[in-house]
């Protein structure tokens, strides 16, 4: 054992969303990982970890899986790298591409390739940018967004996140981005309200929105089919037909970032199928290789790729590449994932278990004082802590509410994520959960809330 690699750590890595200055003083806990297995994850001092937020919700075919291990590893020796451009692909590329669009909905027609979700969202929007140039309106640009909504971190990505943390300190969001209400029944709804009702409230903001900027300025929508982590939210009832059908009176694009929800996180392929939305783009990240090695796309409709197509007649070649576009290794990684999937119906357990995880939390927690939320679709479940549930008040941020359930919760061996704003435990585990880690989340949950002092 390397005595000397917390020092190391601490001396040369910059790590990313981390409190710099505590890391650097050494108050923060420093974690060296060596393993993991189904849901389980291993560090080097023996603990072993149930990991029920797979990694950032992205190892989704569990940890171990020796048939992604083995692709990667054969298409490293093979050919580790040649890059795409101008009609270069390999077997593994060529073979994912099309396996992405067996799996799409029908109208999808084109897969981009890239690294992560915060670069295929930037793809996106250049995209959406580009389209609109070829058809000679160039001042039909804006890209609405949502509070709350995760789009990433670069640039553009990070304005399009609605999210203050990711904003305030680096001048963002850029020009041309404008943000819209998020669809949070729990905490946006009037007292009273129906899902119904929100629904329509959500739809009328947007509406007065667009008419404010004008539909001619406005080129974009971008939402996660269900809120990620702005709370892992379900869209009310209804929402998502009513928001498409303003888009479509209006000639906005809808781009459909399944980062998290893309290959089976709600127990559907795709959040688009599962809330009938028929999307222009679909960001794809995490899930397409179960984060086995970096990998993202940007699934093109039909009518898009029609107008690219054009566009690259009247521009010349498109003029948007990486250097790791459709990287064979991470190529390789996500046909192995997808055939896992698939083999082991994995999918479908998603679905199945996480109603169980759902309805066995609100077993356990539902009458809790201090718990005014328990929702979830599929495998992306959250429980949210309130001061008070009869008068919905909310803890405040200082008082760290959900970060100190989260941190009993990992005392006792057990990855529970304390989402970044609200009092939101958040659980998206991978989809080969038993029934029995299931139990074991909610038993330790328990436990935990108890222990925070709630
Ligand atoms: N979009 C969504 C919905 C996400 O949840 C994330 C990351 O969590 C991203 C985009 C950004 O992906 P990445 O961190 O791979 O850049």
């Amino acid at each position: 054992k390397n005595d000397q690699l917390e020092t190391w750590d601490r001396e040369n890595f910059f790590h990313p969303s981390t409190h710099l200055a505590q890391f650097a003083r050494g108050e923060l806990p420093q974690r060296v990982l060596t393993g993991g297995s189904g849901c389980h994850i291993e560090d080097r001092d023996g603990n072993r970890l149930l990991d029920a937020f797979a990694g950032l919700y992205c190892v989704n075919v569990g940890y171990g899986r020796s048939e992604i291990a083995e692709a990667i590893a054969a298409q490293a020796k093979e050919l580790a790298y040649y890059h795409a451009y101008v009609g270069h692909g390999t077997e593994a590329s060529i073979t994912l591409a099309k396996m992405i669009l067996d799996r799409a909905p029908d109208h999808m027609s084109r897969v981009y390739f890239g690294l992560g979700g915060s670069d295929a969202n930037e793809t996106n929007i250049k995209l959406v940018w580009y389209y609109n140039n070829v058809l000679g309106r160039p001042e039909k640009k804006k890209i609405i967004s949502r509070w709350r909504g995760y789009h990433g971190s670069g640039l553009m990505t990070g304005s399009l996140t609605g999210l203050e943390g990711f904003q305030k300190t680096f001048d963002l969001p850029l020009d041309r981005v404008i943000h819209t209400d998020a669809p949070y029944y729990f905490r946006r709804a009037d007292p009273g309200q129906s899902e119904a009702q929100f629904t329509d409230q959500c739809v009328a903001s947007l509406e007065a929105l667009i008419e404010r900027e004008g539909a001619d300025t406005i080129a974009a929508f971008i939402g996660e089919p269900a809120l990620g982590t702005g709370g892992l939210v379900p869209p009310p009832e209804g929402y998502w037909p009513a928001i498409q059908a303003v888009l479509d009176r209006n000639d906005i694009l809808l781009i459909a970032d399944e980062v998290v929800t893309g290959f089976g996180r709600l127990g559907s392929m795709f959040g688009s199928g599962h809330y009938g939305i028929r999307p222009d783009l679909i960001t794809i990240a995490k899930g397409l290789t179960s984060a086995y090695a970096p990998l993202s796309g940007s699934i093109v409709s039909d009518r898009m790729w029609k107008v690219l197509e054009q566009g690259t007649d009247a521009y010349g070649p498109i003029g948007h590449g990486w250097t790791y576009s459709a990287h064979p290794i991470g190529a390789a990684a996500g046909v192995a994932n997808l055939r896992l999937l698939d083999d082991l119906g994995l999918v479908r357990n998603a679905g199945e278990m996480g109603a169980y995880l759902k309805a066995a939390l609100t077993e356990a927690l539902g009458d809790h004082p201090h718990v005014g939320d328990i929702r979830g679709e599929g495998l992306l479940c959250a429980v949210e802590f309130v001061r008070d549930r009869d008068n919905r008040s909310f803890f405040d941020a200082a008082e760290k509410v959900g970060p100190t359930v989260a941190a009993r919760l990992l005392d006792q061996g057990v990855i529970g994520r304390a989402m970044p704003q609200g009092d939101i435990l958040g659980f998206a585990p991978p989809f080969c959960l038993t029934r029995a880690e299931a139990d074991e989340i909610v038993a330790k949950t328990v436990r935990a809330v108890a222990a925070a002092g709630l």
